[in-house]
Protein backbone atom coordinates (compact mmCIF):
# COMPACT_ATOMS: atom_id res chain seq x y z
CA UNK A 1 0.00 0.00 0.00
CA UNK A 2 1.47 3.68 -0.91
CA UNK A 3 0.93 6.60 1.50
CA UNK A 4 1.80 10.19 1.28
CA UNK A 5 4.20 10.91 4.10
CA UNK A 6 3.95 14.33 4.94
CA UNK A 7 7.60 14.25 6.18
CA UNK A 8 9.34 13.15 2.50
CA UNK A 9 6.41 14.94 0.79
CA UNK A 10 6.20 11.71 -1.63
CA UNK A 11 3.84 8.50 -1.74
CA UNK A 12 6.15 5.75 -0.05
CA UNK A 13 5.68 2.07 0.33
CA UNK A 14 3.81 1.35 3.29
CA UNK A 15 5.70 -1.50 5.51
CA UNK A 16 5.14 -1.44 9.03
CA UNK A 17 8.51 -1.82 11.23
CA UNK A 18 6.98 -5.45 12.82
CA UNK A 19 5.43 -7.53 10.36
CA UNK A 20 1.45 -7.66 10.96
CA UNK A 21 1.62 -4.92 13.56
CA UNK A 22 0.73 -1.43 12.68
CA UNK A 23 1.14 1.26 15.43
CA UNK A 24 -0.17 4.86 15.28
CA UNK A 25 -0.77 7.96 16.66
CA UNK A 26 -2.84 10.65 15.86
CA UNK A 27 -3.39 14.01 17.49
CA UNK A 28 -6.77 14.07 19.83
CA UNK A 29 -8.33 16.79 20.97
CA UNK A 30 -7.79 19.75 23.04
CA UNK A 31 -10.93 19.53 25.16
CA UNK A 32 -11.63 23.12 25.94
CA UNK A 33 -14.85 23.55 23.60
CA UNK A 34 -17.36 21.08 21.68
CA UNK A 35 -16.57 19.64 19.14
CA UNK A 36 -16.99 21.15 15.18
CA UNK A 37 -16.92 19.40 11.78
CA UNK A 38 -13.83 20.31 11.41
CA UNK A 39 -12.03 18.00 13.99
CA UNK A 40 -14.60 15.43 13.30
CA UNK A 41 -12.88 15.34 9.62
CA UNK A 42 -9.50 14.40 10.80
CA UNK A 43 -11.22 11.43 13.00
CA UNK A 44 -13.18 10.10 10.04
CA UNK A 45 -10.11 10.61 7.72
CA UNK A 46 -7.92 8.26 10.14
CA UNK A 47 -10.90 5.89 11.12
CA UNK A 48 -10.80 5.29 6.98
CA UNK A 49 -7.52 4.60 7.11
CA UNK A 50 -7.52 2.60 10.43
CA UNK A 51 -10.33 0.46 8.53
CA UNK A 52 -8.52 -0.52 5.72
CA UNK A 53 -5.44 -1.42 7.63
CA UNK A 54 -7.87 -3.76 9.84
CA UNK A 55 -9.22 -4.83 6.23
CA UNK A 56 -5.97 -5.70 5.17
CA UNK A 57 -5.45 -8.24 8.34
CA UNK A 58 -3.14 -5.57 10.60
CA UNK A 59 -3.02 -5.81 14.27
CA UNK A 60 -3.37 -1.77 15.13
CA UNK A 61 -1.89 0.14 18.22
CA UNK A 62 -3.67 2.65 18.02
CA UNK A 63 -3.34 5.50 20.08
CA UNK A 64 -5.47 8.93 20.29
CA UNK A 65 -4.91 11.32 22.87
CA UNK A 66 -6.89 13.64 24.88
CA UNK A 67 -5.18 16.91 25.57
CA UNK A 68 -7.11 17.66 29.11
CA UNK A 69 -4.67 20.32 30.42
CA UNK A 70 -3.51 23.17 28.47
CA UNK A 71 -3.39 27.13 28.30
CA UNK A 72 -6.37 27.44 26.74
CA UNK A 73 -8.24 24.58 28.92
CA UNK A 74 -7.20 26.60 32.05
CA UNK A 75 -7.93 29.95 30.79
CA UNK A 76 -11.42 29.10 29.57
CA UNK A 77 -12.36 27.07 32.65
CA UNK A 78 -11.34 30.62 34.92
CA UNK A 79 -13.37 32.47 32.30
CA UNK A 80 -16.65 30.54 33.29
CA UNK A 81 -16.16 30.06 36.74
CA UNK A 82 -15.55 26.34 35.96
CA UNK A 83 -12.68 23.75 37.44
CA UNK A 84 -10.85 23.13 34.88
CA UNK A 85 -10.62 19.18 34.77
CA UNK A 86 -14.44 19.21 35.16
CA UNK A 87 -14.53 21.30 31.80
CA UNK A 88 -11.84 19.46 30.21
CA UNK A 89 -13.99 16.18 31.39
CA UNK A 90 -17.59 17.61 29.95
CA UNK A 91 -15.78 18.23 26.76
CA UNK A 92 -14.18 15.37 26.45
CA UNK A 93 -17.34 13.46 26.86
CA UNK A 94 -19.09 15.49 23.90
CA UNK A 95 -16.14 14.50 21.56
CA UNK A 96 -16.51 10.92 22.01
CA UNK A 97 -20.30 11.10 21.40
CA UNK A 98 -19.54 12.63 18.42
CA UNK A 99 -16.98 10.21 17.28
CA UNK A 100 -19.57 7.29 18.47
CA UNK A 101 -22.15 8.92 16.36
CA UNK A 102 -20.15 8.97 13.30
CA UNK A 103 -19.25 5.08 13.42
CA UNK A 104 -15.54 6.15 14.22
CA UNK A 105 -14.73 3.21 15.80
CA UNK A 106 -12.33 3.52 18.99
CA UNK A 107 -8.64 3.62 18.78
CA UNK A 108 -6.46 0.86 20.88
CA UNK A 109 -6.20 3.07 23.99
CA UNK A 110 -6.89 6.78 24.07
CA UNK A 111 -4.80 8.42 27.34
CA UNK A 112 -5.46 12.07 28.87
CA UNK A 113 -2.19 14.17 29.50
CA UNK A 114 -2.36 14.36 32.77
CA UNK A 115 -2.26 10.93 33.53
CA UNK A 116 1.57 10.97 31.77
CA UNK A 117 3.20 13.67 34.32
CA UNK A 118 5.75 11.46 35.85
CA UNK A 119 6.94 10.51 32.25
CA UNK A 120 6.66 13.72 31.09
CA UNK A 121 9.12 14.64 33.62
CA UNK A 122 11.47 12.28 33.00
CA UNK A 123 11.14 13.30 29.29
CA UNK A 124 12.26 16.95 29.84
CA UNK A 125 14.66 15.21 32.38
CA UNK A 126 16.36 13.48 29.66
CA UNK A 127 16.25 16.45 27.11
CA UNK A 128 17.96 18.85 29.93
CA UNK A 129 20.83 16.44 30.80
CA UNK A 130 21.50 15.65 26.45
CA UNK A 131 21.85 19.65 26.65
CA UNK A 132 19.02 20.02 24.62
CA UNK A 133 16.84 21.84 26.92
CA UNK A 134 17.55 24.71 29.10
CA UNK A 135 15.57 26.35 32.54
CA UNK A 136 14.70 30.19 32.09
CA UNK A 137 12.82 31.84 34.87
CA UNK A 138 9.46 30.80 33.46
CA UNK A 139 9.65 27.22 32.53
CA UNK A 140 11.91 24.91 30.99
CA UNK A 141 12.76 25.42 27.09
CA UNK A 142 13.54 23.13 23.99
CA UNK A 143 17.01 24.65 22.61
CA UNK A 144 16.21 24.87 18.96
CA UNK A 145 20.20 25.94 18.64
CA UNK A 146 20.76 22.85 19.97
CA UNK A 147 19.28 20.89 17.46
CA UNK A 148 20.48 21.30 13.63
CA UNK A 149 18.29 19.36 11.92
CA UNK A 150 14.98 21.56 13.63
CA UNK A 151 12.50 21.81 11.17
CA UNK A 152 13.41 18.84 9.28
CA UNK A 153 9.64 17.52 9.07
CA UNK A 154 8.18 20.77 7.57
CA UNK A 155 11.35 21.77 5.76
CA UNK A 156 11.39 25.09 6.74
CA UNK A 157 15.26 26.77 6.93
CA UNK A 158 15.02 30.21 7.74
CA UNK A 159 14.82 31.54 11.25
CA UNK A 160 12.15 33.90 10.38
CA UNK A 161 9.92 30.74 8.88
CA UNK A 162 10.16 28.62 12.25
CA UNK A 163 8.94 31.12 14.49
CA UNK A 164 5.79 30.28 16.49
CA UNK A 165 3.88 33.14 17.56
CA UNK A 166 1.61 31.00 19.85
CA UNK A 167 4.45 30.40 22.18
CA UNK A 168 6.24 33.81 23.27
CA UNK A 169 7.55 34.02 26.44
CA UNK A 170 9.63 36.06 28.02
CA UNK A 171 12.31 33.92 29.08
CA UNK A 172 13.34 32.08 25.72
CA UNK A 173 16.77 32.47 24.61
CA UNK A 174 15.72 32.23 20.97
CA UNK A 175 12.13 33.13 19.65
CA UNK A 176 12.33 29.21 18.24
CA UNK A 177 12.61 27.24 21.37
CA UNK A 178 9.45 26.14 22.67
CA UNK A 179 8.20 25.56 26.45
CA UNK A 180 8.68 21.73 28.04
CA UNK A 181 7.05 22.87 31.49
CA UNK A 182 5.82 26.04 32.42
CA UNK A 183 6.13 26.76 36.08
CA UNK A 184 3.38 27.12 38.23
CA UNK A 185 2.07 30.71 38.52
CA UNK A 186 0.52 32.44 41.88
CA UNK A 187 -2.71 32.61 39.43
CA UNK A 188 -3.14 28.78 38.35
CA UNK A 189 -5.04 26.66 40.41
CA UNK A 190 -3.12 24.10 42.81
CA UNK A 191 -4.90 21.29 40.74
CA UNK A 192 -3.15 22.27 37.35
CA UNK A 193 0.47 22.13 39.44
CA UNK A 194 2.60 19.10 39.50
CA UNK A 195 6.03 18.58 41.24
CA UNK A 196 9.31 18.25 39.27
CA UNK A 197 12.90 18.31 39.94
CA UNK A 198 13.52 21.34 38.09
CA UNK A 199 10.62 23.79 39.72
CA UNK A 200 6.80 22.71 40.21
CA UNK A 201 4.35 23.52 37.32
CA UNK A 202 2.71 21.58 34.22
CA UNK A 203 3.67 20.00 30.75
CA UNK A 204 3.97 22.45 27.27
CA UNK A 205 1.93 20.73 24.56
CA UNK A 206 4.44 19.31 22.80
CA UNK A 207 5.83 17.90 25.06
CA UNK A 208 2.60 15.77 26.16
CA UNK A 209 2.73 14.05 22.72
CA UNK A 210 5.82 12.63 22.62
CA UNK A 211 5.69 11.17 25.55
CA UNK A 212 2.20 9.55 24.61
CA UNK A 213 3.88 8.43 21.88
CA UNK A 214 7.01 6.66 24.02
CA UNK A 215 5.12 5.01 26.68
CA UNK A 216 2.37 3.61 24.73
CA UNK A 217 4.04 2.75 21.60
CA UNK A 218 7.38 2.32 21.92
CA UNK A 219 10.78 4.47 20.57
CA UNK A 220 9.95 4.09 17.05
CA UNK A 221 6.58 3.37 15.54
CA UNK A 222 4.88 3.48 12.16
CA UNK A 223 2.63 6.50 11.49
CA UNK A 224 2.13 9.81 13.65
CA UNK A 225 -1.00 11.34 12.35
CA UNK A 226 -3.13 14.58 12.82
CA UNK A 227 -5.12 17.50 11.33
CA UNK A 228 -2.59 19.83 8.67
CA UNK A 229 -2.74 22.85 10.76
CA UNK A 230 -0.79 20.26 13.41
CA UNK A 231 2.51 20.24 11.52
CA UNK A 232 3.66 23.31 12.06
CA UNK A 233 4.80 24.04 15.40
CA UNK A 234 3.02 21.33 16.89
CA UNK A 235 4.75 18.48 15.05
CA UNK A 236 8.24 19.93 14.05
CA UNK A 237 8.58 20.27 18.03
CA UNK A 238 7.53 16.71 18.40
CA UNK A 239 10.11 15.52 15.99
CA UNK A 240 12.60 18.07 17.25
CA UNK A 241 12.63 17.19 21.21
CA UNK A 242 11.73 13.15 20.56
CA UNK A 243 15.21 12.98 18.37
CA UNK A 244 16.81 15.09 20.72
CA UNK A 245 16.33 12.53 23.25
CA UNK A 246 17.40 9.80 21.15
CA UNK A 247 14.65 7.94 19.86
CA UNK A 248 13.25 6.82 16.79
CA UNK A 249 9.61 8.04 16.83
CA UNK A 250 7.78 8.60 13.87
CA UNK A 251 8.60 6.45 10.57
CA UNK A 252 6.00 7.96 8.38
CA UNK A 253 3.45 11.25 8.85
CA UNK A 254 0.67 11.77 7.72
CA UNK A 255 -1.72 14.78 8.21
CA UNK A 256 -5.72 15.36 6.94
CA UNK A 257 -6.22 18.39 4.95
CA UNK A 258 -9.26 20.86 6.48
CA UNK A 259 -12.80 22.08 6.23
CA UNK A 260 -13.52 25.23 4.71
CA UNK A 261 -16.46 27.52 4.59
CA UNK A 262 -16.05 30.25 1.87
CA UNK A 263 -12.59 29.19 1.13
CA UNK A 264 -11.32 29.67 4.51
CA UNK A 265 -10.44 27.16 7.17
CA UNK A 266 -12.85 26.24 10.02
CA UNK A 267 -11.39 27.97 12.85
CA UNK A 268 -12.13 29.00 16.31
CA UNK A 269 -9.92 32.05 16.26
CA UNK A 270 -11.62 33.46 12.82
CA UNK A 271 -14.96 32.58 14.42
CA UNK A 272 -16.74 30.32 10.88
CA UNK A 273 -16.82 26.96 13.08
CA UNK A 274 -20.34 24.73 12.41
CA UNK A 275 -20.70 22.92 15.30
CA UNK A 276 -22.03 18.92 15.35
CA UNK A 277 -25.66 19.79 16.38
CA UNK A 278 -25.68 22.67 14.56
CA UNK A 279 -24.53 20.95 11.19
CA UNK A 280 -27.00 17.94 12.47
CA UNK A 281 -29.73 19.83 11.88
CA UNK A 282 -29.93 19.51 8.14
CA UNK A 283 -28.01 16.13 7.78
CA UNK A 284 -28.62 12.37 9.64
CA UNK A 285 -25.66 11.32 11.42
CA UNK A 286 -24.50 9.09 8.41
CA UNK A 287 -25.22 11.75 5.63
CA UNK A 288 -22.65 13.64 7.82
CA UNK A 289 -20.28 11.05 7.79
CA UNK A 290 -20.65 10.33 3.88
CA UNK A 291 -19.79 13.82 3.66
CA UNK A 292 -16.67 13.79 5.35
CA UNK A 293 -15.42 10.34 4.36
CA UNK A 294 -16.08 10.67 0.62
CA UNK A 295 -13.91 13.61 -0.27
CA UNK A 296 -9.90 12.22 -0.43
CA UNK A 297 -8.31 12.95 3.12
CA UNK A 298 -5.47 15.48 1.56
CA UNK A 299 -8.09 17.58 0.11
CA UNK A 300 -9.98 20.38 1.61
CA UNK A 301 -13.83 19.74 1.74
CA UNK A 302 -15.36 22.75 1.40
CA UNK A 303 -18.79 22.96 3.06
CA UNK A 304 -21.55 24.21 1.10
CA UNK A 305 -25.45 23.81 0.97
CA UNK A 306 -24.06 21.73 -2.59
CA UNK A 307 -21.87 19.67 -0.55
CA UNK A 308 -24.47 18.65 1.97
CA UNK A 309 -26.68 18.02 -1.47
CA UNK A 310 -24.50 15.81 -2.64
CA UNK A 311 -23.82 13.90 0.75
CA UNK A 312 -27.60 13.28 0.71
CA UNK A 313 -27.76 12.41 -2.59
CA UNK A 314 -25.03 9.83 -2.71
CA UNK A 315 -26.75 8.12 1.08
CA UNK A 316 -29.90 7.75 -0.66
CA UNK A 317 -28.51 5.69 -3.72
CA UNK A 318 -26.58 3.23 -1.62
CA UNK A 319 -29.89 3.05 0.67
CA UNK A 320 -32.24 2.44 -1.99
CA UNK A 321 -29.76 -0.53 -3.68
CA UNK A 322 -28.94 -2.11 -0.48
CA UNK A 323 -32.54 -2.38 0.61
CA UNK A 324 -33.78 -3.44 -2.48
CA UNK A 325 -31.09 -5.85 -3.01
CA UNK A 326 -30.71 -7.09 0.72
CA UNK A 327 -34.29 -7.79 1.43
CA UNK A 328 -34.60 -11.22 -0.10
CA UNK A 329 -31.17 -12.82 1.00
CA UNK A 330 -31.55 -11.19 4.76
CA UNK A 331 -34.55 -13.60 5.28
CA UNK A 332 -31.81 -16.59 5.16
CA UNK A 333 -28.96 -15.09 7.35
CA UNK A 334 -29.47 -15.09 11.58
CA UNK A 335 -28.81 -12.03 13.88
CA UNK A 336 -25.11 -12.93 13.52
CA UNK A 337 -24.25 -13.30 10.05
CA UNK A 338 -26.01 -9.71 9.60
CA UNK A 339 -24.04 -8.06 12.26
CA UNK A 340 -21.16 -9.02 10.47
CA UNK A 341 -22.01 -8.39 6.98
CA UNK A 342 -23.07 -5.49 7.92
CA UNK A 343 -19.54 -4.86 9.87
CA UNK A 344 -17.51 -6.60 6.84
CA UNK A 345 -15.84 -8.39 10.08
CA UNK A 346 -16.14 -11.52 11.06
CA UNK A 347 -16.44 -11.96 15.17
CA UNK A 348 -14.16 -13.89 16.63
CA UNK A 349 -14.76 -14.73 20.46
CA UNK A 350 -12.97 -12.49 22.65
CA UNK A 351 -12.55 -14.42 25.55
CA UNK A 352 -11.27 -13.11 28.39
CA UNK A 353 -8.59 -11.05 27.16
CA UNK A 354 -10.16 -7.78 27.61
CA UNK A 355 -7.60 -6.44 29.67
CA UNK A 356 -5.00 -7.21 26.65
CA UNK A 357 -4.23 -3.82 24.95
CA UNK A 358 -5.14 -4.84 21.58
CA UNK A 359 -8.38 -6.38 22.88
CA UNK A 360 -9.98 -3.47 20.98
CA UNK A 361 -9.18 -3.99 17.80
CA UNK A 362 -8.50 -7.77 18.00
CA UNK A 363 -11.83 -9.53 17.82
CA UNK A 364 -12.25 -7.83 14.80
CA UNK A 365 -11.30 -10.15 11.92
CA UNK A 366 -10.53 -8.93 8.25
CA UNK A 367 -13.15 -9.38 5.03
CA UNK A 368 -10.62 -7.99 2.86
CA UNK A 369 -11.87 -10.71 0.09
CA UNK A 370 -15.29 -9.24 -0.06
CA UNK A 371 -13.74 -5.83 -1.38
CA UNK A 372 -13.42 -5.68 -5.66
CA UNK A 373 -10.17 -5.39 -7.12
CA UNK A 374 -10.67 -1.81 -8.42
CA UNK A 375 -11.41 -0.89 -4.80
CA UNK A 376 -8.56 -2.76 -3.09
CA UNK A 377 -6.40 -0.76 -6.23
CA UNK A 378 -7.90 2.49 -5.21
CA UNK A 379 -7.50 1.87 -1.35
CA UNK A 380 -3.73 1.14 -2.10
CA UNK A 381 -3.16 4.19 -3.93
CA UNK A 382 -3.03 6.70 -1.03
CA UNK A 383 -6.95 5.60 0.27
CA UNK A 384 -8.18 7.42 -3.62
CA UNK A 385 -11.25 7.88 -2.25
CA UNK A 386 -12.48 9.12 -5.48
CA UNK A 387 -11.87 6.11 -7.43
CA UNK A 388 -13.94 4.24 -4.55
CA UNK A 389 -16.71 6.58 -5.43
CA UNK A 390 -16.13 6.25 -9.14
CA UNK A 391 -16.68 2.31 -8.47
CA UNK A 392 -19.28 2.60 -6.31
CA UNK A 393 -21.51 5.11 -8.27
CA UNK A 394 -20.82 2.46 -11.67
CA UNK A 395 -22.04 -0.47 -9.59
CA UNK A 396 -25.18 0.54 -8.19
CA UNK A 397 -26.55 2.11 -11.38
CA UNK A 398 -24.97 -0.56 -13.80
CA UNK A 399 -25.37 -3.73 -12.36
CA UNK A 400 -28.00 -6.04 -13.63
CA UNK A 401 -29.00 -8.44 -12.26
CA UNK A 402 -27.48 -7.39 -9.14
CA UNK A 403 -25.55 -11.05 -7.24
CA UNK A 404 -24.89 -10.90 -4.18
CA UNK A 405 -21.51 -10.74 -4.39
CA UNK A 406 -21.97 -7.64 -5.69
CA UNK A 407 -24.07 -6.65 -2.80
CA UNK A 408 -21.13 -7.94 -0.32
CA UNK A 409 -18.64 -6.02 -2.16
CA UNK A 410 -20.44 -2.36 -1.93
CA UNK A 411 -21.31 -3.05 1.30
CA UNK A 412 -17.71 -4.42 1.95
CA UNK A 413 -16.75 -0.66 0.41
CA UNK A 414 -19.10 1.39 2.08
CA UNK A 415 -17.73 -0.24 5.40
CA UNK A 416 -14.22 1.13 4.95
CA UNK A 417 -15.46 4.71 4.40
CA UNK A 418 -18.20 3.33 7.90
CA UNK A 419 -20.87 4.93 5.42
CA UNK A 420 -22.99 1.08 5.11
CA UNK A 421 -26.35 1.83 5.95
CA UNK A 422 -27.02 -1.24 7.09
CA UNK A 423 -24.74 -1.07 9.46
CA UNK A 424 -26.62 -1.37 12.83
CA UNK A 425 -24.46 1.68 14.07
CA UNK A 426 -27.03 3.68 11.86
CA UNK A 427 -29.98 2.00 12.57
CA UNK A 428 -30.00 3.12 15.83
CA UNK A 429 -33.37 4.80 16.71
CA UNK A 430 -34.76 4.70 13.66
CA UNK A 431 -38.07 3.39 12.10
CA UNK A 432 -37.30 -0.18 11.43
CA UNK A 433 -36.29 -1.03 15.15
CA UNK A 434 -38.83 0.97 16.40
CA UNK A 435 -41.41 -1.34 14.33
CA UNK A 436 -39.25 -4.16 16.26
CA UNK A 437 -39.77 -2.78 19.30
CA UNK A 438 -43.36 -2.22 19.10
CA UNK A 439 -43.74 -5.59 17.41
CA UNK A 440 -42.25 -7.48 20.45
CA UNK A 441 -44.45 -5.43 22.70
CA UNK A 442 -47.41 -6.22 21.38
CA UNK A 443 -46.37 -9.98 21.82
CA UNK A 444 -45.52 -9.34 25.06
CA UNK A 445 -48.83 -8.48 25.36
CA UNK A 446 -50.41 -11.24 23.75
CA UNK A 447 -48.33 -13.99 25.43
CA UNK A 448 -47.42 -12.11 28.82
CA UNK A 449 -50.93 -14.29 30.78
CA UNK A 450 -48.70 -16.99 29.17
CA UNK A 451 -45.86 -16.76 30.62
CA UNK A 452 -46.64 -15.55 34.12
CA UNK A 453 -48.49 -18.55 34.37
CA UNK A 454 -45.33 -20.27 33.17
CA UNK A 455 -43.37 -18.38 35.41
CA UNK A 456 -45.51 -19.36 38.43
CA UNK A 457 -45.18 -23.01 37.55
CA UNK A 458 -41.15 -22.78 37.95
CA UNK A 459 -41.99 -21.25 41.08
CA UNK A 460 -44.29 -24.37 42.08
CA UNK A 461 -41.43 -26.53 40.38
CA UNK A 462 -44.96 -27.67 37.85
CA UNK A 463 -42.04 -28.36 35.46
CA UNK A 464 -44.72 -30.13 33.42
CA UNK A 465 -47.32 -27.04 33.19
CA UNK A 466 -44.17 -24.81 32.72
CA UNK A 467 -42.48 -26.81 29.56
CA UNK A 468 -45.95 -27.68 27.95
CA UNK A 469 -46.77 -23.71 27.87
CA UNK A 470 -42.71 -23.43 26.62
CA UNK A 471 -43.50 -25.97 23.62
CA UNK A 472 -47.08 -24.20 23.26
CA UNK A 473 -45.14 -21.47 22.61
CA UNK A 474 -42.33 -23.02 20.34
CA UNK A 475 -45.30 -23.90 17.93
CA UNK A 476 -46.25 -20.33 17.64
CA UNK A 477 -42.14 -19.73 16.36
CA UNK A 478 -41.83 -17.85 19.69
CA UNK A 479 -38.55 -19.11 21.02
CA UNK A 480 -37.86 -18.57 24.99
CA UNK A 481 -34.76 -17.82 26.90
CA UNK A 482 -33.91 -17.95 30.48
CA UNK A 483 -31.45 -16.13 32.21
CA UNK A 484 -31.29 -14.35 35.46
CA UNK A 485 -32.78 -11.21 34.30
CA UNK A 486 -36.05 -12.32 33.09
CA UNK A 487 -37.34 -14.56 30.25
CA UNK A 488 -36.43 -13.12 26.59
CA UNK A 489 -38.88 -13.96 23.47
CA UNK A 490 -36.75 -14.53 20.28
CA UNK A 491 -38.16 -15.17 16.79
CA UNK A 492 -37.18 -18.26 15.18
CA UNK A 493 -36.51 -17.63 11.83
ZN1 LIG B 1 -0.20 16.05 19.47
Amino acid sequence: MKIYDTAQKQLVEFQPLNEGLVKMYVCGATVQDSPHIGHLRAAVAFDVFHRYLLAQGYRLEYVRNVTDIDDKVLQKAEQFDQQWFARAYYYEREFTAAYDLLNVLPPTYEPRATGQIPEMVEFIERLLSRGHAYKATDGIYFDVKSWPKYGELTHQTSEDALLSDRDLAEGKVDPRDFALWKFAKPTEPATAIWEAPFGKGRPGWHIECSTMCLRYLGESFDIHGGGLDLRFPHHENETAQSHAAGYGFANHWMHSAWVTLAGEKMSKSIGNVLGVQAVLQKLTPLELRFALASTHYRKNIEWSEDSIHQAQTAVKVFTDFLQKSVVSSQRTENREQRIENSLGFRIKDQGSSNDNLHSATCHLLPAVSGLPAKVVDALNDDLNTSEILEWLFKTVRSSEPVTEQIVSQVRATLNILGCDPLDPHWSMGDSNSDREQKLQQTIRELVGPKLLNREQARRDKDFETADAIRLELEQLGLKLVDSPSGTEIEFES
